[in-house]
Order: C-alpha cells, then structure tokens, then sequence
C-alpha cells in the first residue's frame, strides 16, 4: 500500500504566490516553494504511514530566470531551479515547483507530466527527497503531487490552505462515508460542507466541561475523525458539566476518553473516535496530534498549551484554545465570569504573546509530573504558585464557551463571519453581557508567531524544538 500524501499551504505563503502568480489574463505564471515534512509512522484512524508537507517558504523565480509563458505552460532556465534545489536540499526540506492554469480547474496536463518528470528527474540527480508539484486552477481549485526519486509520483488526496480560513480540495469524495443526516447543515453550507466536514481529523485535548461539549458537537457536526486526549476519571464533581458523564461513570472510575468514546459511538453518528488516557505531550500519541486538521484545547495545563501553541506553527494546524474564568466577588455579592475562545495559526499571535500561557507554570508542571517530592517542597518554600481550590465551573457558561469554539471552527471553513475566518482572540463577560475582540499584538522578539523561520518546519528534532 502507498502512503497516503496531503499538502499543507499556508495561507501567507498562498498570498503571497497569488501577487506573484498574477499576470496577463490567459497566461500561465509560475512559482517556487519549499517544504517541511511531516512523516507520520502511524495514522491512529488509518492504521498506516501517512506523508504531510507544510509550506515553509515561497520563492518568486526571477524574472532573468523566466524563458517564456503562453496560455498552454511555462518554462523556466534551469539556473535558479538549481539553485533552488541546492537551497532545499542544504535545509532538509522538499522542493516545489507551482504554476497555474488560467483558464480552467487545476488538473496535471500530459504536458505537465513530461515537463516536470525532467525537473523530478534533476531533482534526483541533485539529491533532493523529491519534487512537490502543485497546479492552481483560475476557478480558485488547487491540486498537488510528489514526485519521487525513483520517477514515479504520488497525488496528494488534499490540499489544504490554512490561517484564518481553512480550504480542502479533496482529490476524490471518499463514498462509503454518509451523510444523509447532515442534510440540514448542507441547506445552509451548502453541497462542499458535509464532504469537508466528514474528511476533518479533530483532536480534543482535555475533555471536562468544555472539552466534552465540544467533543459531542463535533461528533454531531459530522466530524469524521476524532482523537480524545484526557488523563482523568470521572468524579462526582464532575457530573454539573461533563456531558455524557453518569453517576455509574464516577462510582466505577471510568476514563473520561472512554465515557466519551462510549456515548457518541452509541449515537451512531458514524465518528471514528480515538482515545488516549494520558497527556498531550506523550510521545505515544504524537502521531495523532500530528495527523490532525484542526485542534481544540480545552485543556487548563500550561506545558500542553506550550505544545499545541507550538504545533500550530509549526505544522500548519489551527489550534483553537477555550478558557473560562469565573468566580463570586467577595465584596458586593456580584460575579465576574469570563470565556476567551483563542485561535492560532501561522498569522495569528500565540498564547505566550497573549499571556494565556505561562512557561513558569509549565515547568512547574512538569516538575510536578516527573518529581513530585521535590515539587512539594518547592510548593513549601514557596518557589512555585501551583492554583489555588478547585475553581468554580457552571455548565451554561462551560458549553457556552465550547459552542463559541465550534463555530470558530465553522468559521473558518465557511467564512460565515467574514472573509478573514478566525478571530484571533474573543472575550465573552458573561457578568456585563458583552463580547469583546482583544487587539493581541504579536511579541516582536516571538520566536513561535513573529518569527516566520518556524511556519511549516514540520519534523525536527526535539520535536517543535522544545527542550525538556
Ligand atoms: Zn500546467
Ligand atoms: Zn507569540
């Protein structure tokens, strides 16, 4: 079997070849990109290796560099190619090569199957891992290949453009996957939705209050693949939130994960669910996270906030972030109750920028974790600010804010609240009945949202060069 291969574009990068690809009405134009790899040894839903490039960087070819363009292809002197190629190989990325078809959908022509087997066959030679081939079509479609060493090329099954927006281009509509119960859903998204919807891999990261709302709409929505990542037990305190929970589930210590897996496949929904009773940071379950197309954090641990804001960068995967905050006023009997739903991707500021996430705290965490003597006496000595009682958590407010999380999701998929997609960060005051939309700017010494170096690296090692 041939490992299955999708392409990541980033949004910035697609902007940025969108100037560089305009030309004159009916020609062709073309571009240059390089890529990050992200090999997955094991997709937890496939059962097998899976290929993801990212988009790292866009280069235009230089005008001397241009031989011609008509309205049928494009060549280009071999000059910067190879220079190219050297760039690509020296950095231990993929090289490609992309152009357009002005005047119809993207589709690889039989002369683009010879052109760009001479170019494979020069990157070869060159010593690069292959050649990525992509074709934007004038109706807006793209589609994308990998040519390998050996002469032969895999298509990619989809593209995808992510930031604010997230756009699929399916190569082929998987048709054992039914829909007919999402029917609703298409009156208003239209025919292009449930397909998208239905090929989405989701990762839920901490499943409690929030992060089971969201789970179970997710499931409803159609999503075709979920991974639940939680390491706790169901506890009787949890049973005011936690949708799904039973008294039985606490009095017999089920896993959060397996409560969950249990009552949205009893729905027969047709969700493929994946659990992992651990934590996000486990070396186990990277493959899952790194298969993903989109994930939610809903969980309150910084050291896996510090992960999935880094993921987010670095492999081109929309992370949307859920906190809540809410508690009495001591003084005048009245309440401050706070949601704030984050999305993250390569444009949009991090946590750390945002101050949702502090590093202090996660490397107490992990101390906490991996020397918890030692973390009791620093907690003694007062070294470390570990979180007070267990915090108050009502469930209006709790799925509420997974609602809030959901549609930002829809958001970007649809463009129904505008064309940008995503809000970067929302602030819901539940107290004062209003919703505020923070102007985060990015750090200017950011290394994980500011620094372009990191977007679409993919694998490297550590991984997401966090040092632990
Ligand atoms: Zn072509
Ligand atoms: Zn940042």
């Amino acid at each position: 079997m041939t490992t299955p291969l999708d392409i990541t574009l980033l949004q910035a990068h697609i902007s940025s070849l969108a100037s560089l690809l305009r030309t004159d009405r009916g020609v062709e134009a073309a571009g240059y990109l390089y890529f990050g790899v992200s090999r997955i040894e094991s997709d937890p839903w496939e059962e097998c290796p899976r290929l993801r490039l990212v988009s790292h960087r866009v280069q235009e070819i230089e005008p001397s560099d241009k031989i011609g363009a008509s309205g049928l292809h494009v060549t280009w002197s071999t000059r910067g190619f190879m220079r190219m190629l050297s760039a690509a190989k020296a950095s231990g990325l993929i090289p490609g090569i992309v152009h357009t078809h002005p005047g119809s959908r993207a589709f690889f022509s039989p002369q683009d199957d010879s052109n760009e087997a001479e170019l494979a066959r020069t990157a070869g030679i060159k010593g690069t891992a292959g050649l990525v081939s992509l074709v934007f079509g004038g109706d807006g479609s793209v589609c994308g290949r990998l040519w390998l060493p050996d002469g032969s090329f895999k298509v990619a099954r989809s593209v995808q453009s992510v930031g604010g927006r997230f756009r699929r281009w399916l190569s082929g509509i998987d048709p054992c996957t039914s829909s007919d119960h999402l029917d609703r859903q298409a009156r208003l998204f239209g025919s292009q939705f449930n397909p998208t919807i239905r090929s989405l891999k989701v990762a839920v990261v901490g499943c409690g209050g929030t992060g089971s709302a969201v789970a179970m709409l997710l499931a409803r929505l159609g999503v075709g693949q979920l991974l639940l990542i939680d390491k706790d037990f169901v506890e009787l305190t949890n049973l005011n939130r936690v949708h799904g929970a039973r008294r039985t589930d606490a009095e017999n210590r089920i896993a959060k994960v397996e409560m969950l897996k249990r009552e949205i496949e009893a729905a027969g929904l047709g969700v493929q669910v994946i659990i992992h009773k651990g934590w996000v940071n486990d070396e186990s379950i990277r493959d899952g996270i790194k298969s993903c197309d989109f994930v939610f954090g809903c969980t309150d641990d910084h050291s896996g906030r510090i992960t999935l804001n880094r993921l987010s960068y670095f492999y081109g995967i929309p992370v949307i972030d859920v906190g809540l905050r809410m508690m009495p006023w001591k003084s005048n009997g009245g309440h401050d109750i706070n949601g704030r739903v984050t999305t993250l991707c390569p444009g949009h500021p991090c946590l750390l920028c945002g101050g949702i996430v502090s590093g202090k705290r996660a490397a107490e965490e992990s101390l906490e974790r991996s020397d918890p003597q030692e973390f009791e006496k620093q907690k003694l000595e007062a070294y470390v600010v570990e979180g007070g009682d267990p915090a108050p958590a009502v469930v209006s407010f709790t799925t509420e804010m997974a609602c809030v999380a959901v549609n930002e999701m829809i958001a970007a998929i649809t463009g129904f609240q505008g064309a940008e997609g995503m809000v970067p960060t929302r602030y819901r005051r539940f107290h004062v009945r209003d919703e505020r939309f923070l102007a985060v700017t990015k750090v200017g010494s950011c290394q994980v949202c500011s620094v372009s170096t990191n977007w679409g690296l993919a694998d490297v090692d550590p991984f997401l060069d966090l040092i632990r």
